[in-house]
């Protein structure tokens, strides 16, 4: 068994890396724009160059059990990057063949939200744990489903869209997907803040958020002012939080997942947020779900949490 992995976080501006012990321990970290290189090629040859100097540098070539990628839009399937619209090159990027071709290393590539989900799964909240569900709350929402111990990724690796699915709870709202009423809507970031403007403007009760310019609003004010004990953005958070036990009530009907893992800026709200899940997950539930499944937020790292989720992939995810 090799002691070491590589995570990989690919973003659009900035490419973060690590190398990481078996057990989560970021044992060195680096990055490089993804931007300013002329050709998808030209940024993987930095990379591994990258790569290869930390690997020597710490004396573990022979140890590296695999580099894990996690990058927008990229199919564990095929290994590349699909119609990806924030990076500077055209797609597909078959970026695990060249990866591989580079470093001679074998090379697993996952959307944010698997790695993510990978990730808790070997280093935090879902250490262990066969059956969960990772929901992703930030700018939208992103899902990661392992059943059985495996991760769900479907004929093409798009299984688990679940932030695009219909409820009525988010009727009327536009999604980016083009359609309405999907759950993104309401449990991301943006939904949090559409939420907020619209209780703000139909309740007359006091409330901090009163003193924000509204085009200013964020869902971190809100999540901070319910922490504070502001009552209508406790109610905000709550409303949220409820949208997304209902939600989760559905998605347990599909894979009996013991455990509901949230992460993201959305799920800073804490407890307040969880609480309101965990209670509307119980009401709207079948019997046989009902009482079987806990909520908790990730337990990775801020910093760290899309590294250890790419590096969690090469354990677990051969994606040949
Ligand atoms: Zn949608």
């Amino acid at each position: 068994m090799k002691q070491y992995a590589i995570g990989v976080d690919m973003g659009g501006t900035n490419t973060a890396y690590a190398l990481i012990s078996r057990d989560g321990t970021v044992v060195e970290r680096g990055s490089l724009p993804t931007t300013g290189h002329i050709s998808a090629q030209v940024w993987a040859e930095k990379l591994w160059e990258s790569l290869r100097e930390m690997i020597e540098r710490n004396g573990v070539g022979e140890e590296i059990e695999g580099i894990g990628i996690g990058a927008p839009c990229a199919n564990t399937i095929t290994g590349c990057i699909e119609a990806a619209t924030d990076l500077p090159w055209p797609s597909p990027i078959p970026l695990k063949e060249r990866m591989e071709r580079l470093s001679g290393i074998r090379v697993s590539v996952a959307n944010d939200a698997n790695a993510a989900a990978m990730g808790e799964r070997i280093y935090g909240a879902a250490k262990g744990v066969d059956n969960f569900i990772m929901l992703t709350l930030g700018t939208g929402v992103g899902s990661g489903i392992v059943c059985d111990g495996n991760l769900i990724l479907g004929s093409r690796s798009f299984a688990g869209e679940l932030g695009h699915i219909y409820f009525e709870f988010a009727k009327g709202r536009p999604c980016g997907c083009g359609r309405e009423g999907c759950l993104q809507t309401v449990a991301s970031a943006k939904g949090i803040v559409l939420t907020a403007r619209k209780m703000l403007e139909e309740r007359d009760i006091p409330s901090s958020l009163r003193s924000i310019p509204v085009a200013q609003l964020s869902s971190k004010d809100v999540a901070e002012a319910a922490q504070r004990g502001d009552l209508l953005a406790r109610e905000i958070i709550a409303f949220t939080g409820r949208a997304i036990g209902e939600a989760c009530a559905t998605f347990a009907a599909f894979s009996d997942p013991e455990l509901i893992v949230l992460f993201g800026g959305v799920a800073k709200a804490g407890r307040i947020l969880t609480d309101a899940a965990e209670l509307e997950f119980r009401r709207k539930a079948l019997h046989l779900y009902a009482d079987k499944v806990r909520f908790r937020i990730s337990e990775l790292p801020d910093s760290d949490a899309a590294l250890l989720g790419a590096a969690a992939m090469v354990t677990t995810v051969s994606g040949d």
